[in-house]
């Protein structure tokens, strides 16, 4: 790919990086590329981050056709700067963009993009313990029409945002609100795919889930309401009797990066991966047996995040003595070591880019 560079004329001030939080603070530069039905994908730039000039007729506004991504470029003690498994955030991307209509963007583009950009703002990767440069590739219809069909033209932007750790207190359980009501994803639907909408129409029950004094929602499924899927923005693992389940990826479950590399490793640590469906009932009778020992939330964002007490109707279970479990920890400092350099990267997960 050819990249035109737009240089800014002052570079901003970066935050204190004990006081990243998350997603406050944007880099200075964002990459973009235009397609359209003549020209396919064309015209990449990295220009400064900068407000777009969008017509109020553009569909996206109306009719939500958008689509991202989420990652982030990790700094090792040595100095150098690591993606963590990129090319699995192309591919899903190109899933997302087929379901949504959207125009393909090829995975070698778009990591070239990725990594293109991360080299240009490499003095934001922050260094402190458990920050990285959390990534938003995301593609949008530009088209100012309001008819409801395949735009004539996209635009494919990638902006980055220093992050310190997700959870500010450090790893600590949380408590989960299982939705009974609403419901975020159906077989035919988008659930697959990471899409505003989806976010959009999730957002009720996290506020619901907030008045009841919990930080996350537990979907179950669209249907018939009896088995869990995941959670907000994270999918969602259990260890009963020394075995793990969590929600097999069939059409209403997001494929997430960090599912999948968890698998990985706990098969490779002899566990038994069960990615079949689980009742809700079951999970709550396991929680009242004793059977339920850990469960967790994993995500890029908050890589592994353990559930303390899980509320259902007018039940409630909770997990662990609310205290995070050994293997929940041992996920998390083996895959967090891997993602930061301090663990060797067996797999062959991590891209250097710099
Ligand atoms: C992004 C996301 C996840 C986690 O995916 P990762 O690739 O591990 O970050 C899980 N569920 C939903 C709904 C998501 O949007």
């Amino acid at each position: 790919m050819d990249i035109k560079f737009e240089k800014r004329e002052q570079l901003k001030e970066k935050p204190d990086q004990t006081k990243l939080g998350f997603g406050k603070y944007m880099t200075d530069y964002m990459f973009v590329m235009d397609w359209d039905r003549e020209n396919g994908w064309h015209d990449a730039r990295i220009v400064p981050h900068e407000p777009m000039l969008m017509d109020p007729a553009c569909v996206t506004l109306h009719y939500a056709q958008e689509t991202f991504e989420g990652m982030k470029a990790y700094r090792t003690k040595n100095g150098k700067i690591q993606l963590f498994r990129p090319e699995m955030n192309a591919r899903r991307m190109i899933n997302s963009n087929a379901r949504l209509c959207m125009p393909e963007f090829p995975e070698d583009m778009f990591v070239e993009a990725v990594e293109e950009l991360v080299r240009v703002e490499r003095d934001w990767v922050p260094s402190e313990p458990e920050t990285s440069l959390y990534i938003r590739p995301f593609m949008f219809a530009t088209e100012s029409s309001l008819g409801v069909h395949m735009a004539n033209s996209y635009k494919f932007v990638v902006i980055c945002t220093p992050v310190g750790a997700y959870y500010a207190e450090g790893v600590n359980p949380v408590r989960i609100l299982v939705e009974d009501e609403l419901v975020r994803a159906v077989k035919g639907g988008t659930g697959f795919t990471k899409c505003g909408g989806n976010y959009a129409a999730s957002i009720l029950g996290q506020v619901k889930a907030e008045e009841q004094g919990c930080t996350q929602v537990l979907w179950l499924d669209g249907v018939e309401r009896k088995y869990v899927e995941e959670v907000g923005t994270m999918n969602i693992m259990f260890k009963i009797n020394g075995e793990i389940y969590t929600a097999p990826i069939e059409g209403t479950v997001l494929p997430g990066v960090t599912r999948d590399s968890i698998i990985h490793i706990l098969k490779d640590w002899g566990y038994k991966v069960n990615e079949t469906k689980l009742s809700v009932d079951d999970l709550m009778k396991a929680g009242h047996d004793g059977t339920l020992e850990e469960a967790f939330g994993t995500g890029t964002a908050a890589v592994i995040s353990p559930v303390g007490e899980f509320v259902y109707k007018d039940d409630k279970i909770t997990v662990n003595d609310f205290k995070t479990g050994d293997l929940t920890q041992k996920l998390y400092d083996y895959l967090t070591g891997i993602q930061w350099g301090d663990e060797e990267d067996k797999y062959n997960w991590t891209v250097e880019v710099c």
